[in-house]
């Protein structure tokens, strides 16, 4: 099978990658490097029998001849390019309004032009400012207001969402959403805000860990390989398509207690810093206090059951990152 991977540079995409191809099928991957990275491939590069099934298109998913011509080569589409991170959205509000919806829907528009199967990765942003738990796909959505640039992250999603959704209703597209709780493994940087990897390299570095606000907010998080592999059955699965999943761990944690347990983890001497938010993002910033999916409909369907307690990820990610200071 031909596995088109948008984002494939990225670290989910180059998870998805190493498991297409470990499964003996051909990947083509189109990234723009905006947030991945060539050392994400790399290894795939080095093995002889994988180069022979890895083609890498270093260009923007906005570049439709390019599209045209990779999406009707391709089986199946698995689009995880996207602008991601707090941080990178708030800096980059522009671009990744302009990603994560024109892009979109150039791959919804050439999939159903080809008649392919497409996988939409979206966010458990999508769901806004709750606080009860878990989250169901069919839950209501509450955002802030636009002068809050955060929630354009999640308004920009919701609206792939939509375009997904519609193109199933319309032409009978054969096309599922999938939304990702903090995914979490090596290879993620800390650079655009990611949590783990961030205080991991503090920890590593001996310096304070940065917990912004209170440090009471939770979330749970998902180790990436169990993410891949609900991406591969999902995308195969007739039933999955018209529809939204969750896609998350259980193990709801406090970033406070989080900090504690990587500087215990990682035997560090690292202080936890609690920082205001303002100080961290300015004042137009709201974070999320909670966020905890409800994984039934995804259980029920392909039997995801997420086994990789945090502590095992921790150390997966700590063991990673010792190796590769760069990441941090
Ligand atoms: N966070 C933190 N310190 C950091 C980075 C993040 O306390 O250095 C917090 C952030 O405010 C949020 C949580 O960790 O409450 C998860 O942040 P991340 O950006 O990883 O993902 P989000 O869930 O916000 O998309």
């Amino acid at each position: 099978m031909r596995v088109l991977i948008t984002g494939g540079a990225g670290f989910i995409g180059s998870h998805l990658a190493d498991a297409y191809l470990e499964n003996g099928d051909e990947v083509y991957i189109i990234d723009d490097l905006s947030t991945g990275s060539l050392d994400n491939i790399a290894h795939l590069k080095e093995k002889g029998a994988y180069r022979k099934r890895l083609f890498v298109h270093i260009d923007s998913i906005l570049n439709r001849d390019i599209m045209m011509e990779l999406v009707g080569t391709c089986d199946v589409v698995h689009h995880l390019a996207a602008a991601v991170g707090v941080e990178f959205i708030l800096d980059h509000p522009m671009e990744s309004i302009k990603t994560n919806i024109q892009g979109t829907e150039i791959v919804l528009d050439l999939c159903n032009k080809f008649k392919k199967r497409v996988l939409i990765a979206s966010t458990s942003e999508v769901y806004g400012k709750h606080t009860h738990a878990p989250l169901v796909e069919t839950d209501n959505i509450i955002y802030g207001p636009s002068s809050k640039f955060r929630w354009s992250y999640a308004a920009s999603k919701l609206m792939d969402e939509f375009m997904s959704l519609a193109y199933f209703r319309t032409t009978g597209l054969k096309v599922t959403i999938a939304r990702l709780f903090n995914t979490v493994g090596p290879r993620q940087t800390g650079a655009y805000g990611m949590v783990i990897p961030r205080f991991i390299g503090q920890a590593l570095k001996h310096e304070p860990l940065t917990v912004y606000g209170d440090g009471l907010q939770t979330r749970t998080f998902t180790y990436v390989k169990d993410v891949v592999w609900a991406f591969m059955r999902l995308v195969e699965n007739d039933a999955a398509f018209g529809e939204v999943f969750n896609i998350g761990g259980i193990e709801e944690i406090s970033m406070a207690d989080l900090a504690r347990r990587i500087v215990a983890a990682t035997n560090s001497s690292s202080e936890i810093q609690l920082i205001p938010y303002e100080k961290a993002f300015g004042k137009d910033f709201e974070d999320m206090q909670r966020r905890v999916p409800g994984i039934d409909k995804i259980g029920k369907l392909i039997g995801f059951d997420p086994q990789t307690p945090l502590d095992a990820i921790l150390a997966k990610v700590i063991s990673s990152m010792r190796k590769r200071t760069d990441t941090i």
